[in-house]
């Protein structure tokens, strides 16, 4: 006997259809072909040294654009040198759209991969001959 009437049935069809369009969506949003940066774009304000600048007591210095970079468990700021600036900012945000449009990709991965075992069991008898 089947555990699924037609209107449920019908409700996961459009749950997986919407689930596979989005999915869709993500990886064309990906598929760019750019270059990206290794590293999450990151702001670093600094004090120059000097008793009388007004770092000393007050508002530091920046923001200087630099790179987060995670090298084997630990976090390395990178700086970014003025005249690469903006081909290296823009590749970063490139990879951190990448990485966060990938972290989506699995979630709905996972989404859709637990709509079809519930679809299997919900649909699915053990034959028994009498
Ligand atoms: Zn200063």
């Amino acid at each position: 006997m089947i555990k699924l009437n037609s209107a449920e049935l019908s409700s996961l069809t459009e749950k997986l259809t919407r689930l596979n369009m989005q999915r869709a969506n993500y990886i064309i949003s990906i598929l760019h072909g750019k270059e990206m940066v290794l590293g999450m774009p990151h702001r670093v304000y600094r004090k120059c040294g000097k008793k009388n600048c007004k770092c000393y007591t007050g508002k530091r210095h920046g923001p200087y654009p630099a790179l987060s970079v995670n090298k084997q468990g630990k976090q390395k700021i990178v700086m970014i040198k003025k005249s690469d600036r903006s081909s290296v900012l823009s590749g970063a945000e490139r990879y951190k759209h990448y990485q966060r449009t990938l972290a989506k990709i699995r979630k709905i991965d996972k989404e859709i991969n637990n709509t079809l075992v519930k679809l299997k069991i919900d649909t699915t008898t053990n034959y028994i001959p009498e």
